[in-house]
C-alpha cells in the first residue's frame, strides 16, 4: 500500500471518476465497482462505472446497475471513451494487469487521470498512482470495505453498498467455503449484515435464479462433456460453441461449472475449457494443497489465485485439451509436489 494520504487528499474535492474492472466481471468485480461507485457518489463525486463487457444477469440487482456502461455496446462506446478521456480519477477494481481490460486497455492506459488500483490478485503490475492491494484479502470487496473504514467513512456504508460488497465476498470465498474464508471475512460480513445487507436474499439472487436452460446445460455437461483422468487427480469440461448455442447459453451460465469437476472425490485439479468467438477461455480450480496459478501463467497466458485461476488459448478446443492433458502428465510431480514451474520455452 502506498500514497494513502495523496489518495485521501485527492478524493476530498469533487472528481470526475470512471470505475472499471476486468472483462466479464464476476460478483466481486462488479460488487467492488458498484460498492465503490455508490460510496463515491455519496461523497459528491461524479461517478460512472464502465465494464469492458457484459456480465451475468444474476448480478443485475445491484444498486447502480442500470447506469453501468458496457464498453462492448457500440452505441455506448463513444460516451464511454469520452468519459475516460475526461476523467480525473480512474479506479481499476479486481484486476492486477491491464490486459484484463481487453478493448478498453488502450483507452485507460492513454489517460492522464490519477489511477487507483484496488485488488487481491498475485503479482500486480505497476500501473497505478495509488494501489490498495493485498493477496491476503479473499475479495476486492473486502478491501473496499477496509479502505472506506480506513478513510474514516464507515458511517457512509449503507444497505446498498453493504449488499454490493457482501456479494463479492460471498462468491470469492465460494459461499464461505474456500480456504480464504478467514476470521476477517466473517467479521466484515457480520458488519455488512449489521448495516442491513440481506444475506439470504443475495445468495438466492446469485445461486438460485437458474433458468431451465442452464440447469439442463449443467446436466448435459456433467453427463457428456466431463473428462476424468483419475490417475492424474484431474477432471475437466470441454464445452464447444454448438453446446452453448443448443442450451441458449447466457453470460454467467458456465460460472461455477468447473466446481462440479473439483467436487469429485480424489480430484485435485479441475478445468473448464469454453470455446468462444476469440479463442478458448479456461478456468482452473484446485484443492488447497495444489497451486494452479503458475501453471495457468506458464502455459495458458493467464494467472490468478493459488486455487482459482484462469487463462486462454488460441488453439482449437481439441488441441487445447490435448495440450492440457500432456502438460498435466509432464508437470504431475511439480504440481503435486508444489515445486516451482519451469517456464515454457516458446
Ligand atoms: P474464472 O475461472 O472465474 O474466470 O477466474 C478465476 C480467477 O482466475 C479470477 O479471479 C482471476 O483471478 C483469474 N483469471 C481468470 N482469467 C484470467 C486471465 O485471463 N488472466 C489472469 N491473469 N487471471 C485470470
Ligand atoms: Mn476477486
Amino acid at each position: 500500500m502506498r500514497e494513502l494520504e495523496s489518495f485521501k487528499y485527492k478524493i476530498s474535492s469533487p472528481q470526475k471518476i470512471v470505475i472499471t474492472t476486468h472483462h466479464k466481471p464476476d460478483a466481486d468485480a462488479l460488487g467492488s465497482s458498484l460498492g465503490m461507485a455508490n460510496y463515491l457518489k455519496k461523497k459528491g463525486h461524479k461517478v460512472t462505472v464502465i465494464t469492458p463487457s457484459d456480465y451475468p444477469y444474476f448480478l443485475h440487482w445491484m444498486k447502480g446497475n442500470d447506469e453501468v456502461i458496457n464498453f462492448e455496446d457500440k452505441n455506448q462506446q463513444p460516451r464511454a471513451i469520452d468519459l475516460i478521456q475526461n476523467a480525473t480519477m480512474i479506479f481499476c477494481m479486481d484486476f492486477s494487469c491491464t490486459n484484463r481490460l481487453q478493448d478498453m486497455k488502450d483507452h485507460i492506459e492513454k489517460s492522464n487521470a490519477y489511477i487507483v488500483n484496488i485488488d487481491h490478485h498475485q503479482d500486480p503490475k505497476d500501473f497505478s498512482d495509488f494501489r490498495y492491494w493485498s493477496t491476503k484479502a479473499a475479495a476486492t470487496c473486502e478491501l473496499v470495505y477496509e479502505l472506506i473504514v480506513e478513510i474514516g467513512d464507515k458511517e457512509l456504508i449503507d444497505k446498498d453498498i453493504a449488499e454490493c460488497l457482501y456479494a463479492g465476498i460471498m462468491t470469492d470465498t465460494g459461499g464461505f467455503r474456500h480456504p480464504n474464508t478467514t476470521k476477517n471475512v466473517h467479521l466484515i460480513t457480520a458488519e455488512l449484515i449489521g448495516i442491513g445487507a440481506d444475506n439470504s436474499r443475495i445468495s438466492r439472487f446469485i445461486y438460485d435464479t437458474n433458468s431451465i436452460d442452464r440447469l439442463k446445460f449443467i446436466g448435459f455437461a456433467i453427463t457428456r462433456r466431463l473428462v476424468i483422468m483419475e490417475d492424474l487427480k484431474t477432471a475437466y469440461f470441454a464445452i464447444n460453441k454448438k453446446d452453448l448455442r443448443k442450451y441458449n447459453s447466457q453470460t454467467g451460465d458456465t460460472e461455477g461449472l468447473v466446481n462440479y469437476a473439483l467436487s469429485l472425490d480424489g480430484i485435485k485439479i479441475a478445468a473448464l475449457f469454453t470455446e468462444r468467438e476469440d479463442g478458448v477461455k479456461i478456468s482452473f480450480r484446485s484443492t488447497e494443497d495444489v497451486a494452479v496459478n503458475k501453471f495457468a501463467a506458464s502455459y495458458f497466458e493467464g494467472g490468478g489465485h493459488k486455487n482459482a485461476s484462469g487463462g486462454k488459448s488460441r488453439l482449437s478446443l481439441q488441441e487445447t485439451t490435448e495440450k492440457f492433458e500432456k502438460l498435466i502428465k509432464e508437470n504431475y510431480n511439480i504440481l503435486f509436489n508444489q515445486a516451482e514451474l519451469i517456464h515454457e520455452k516458446n
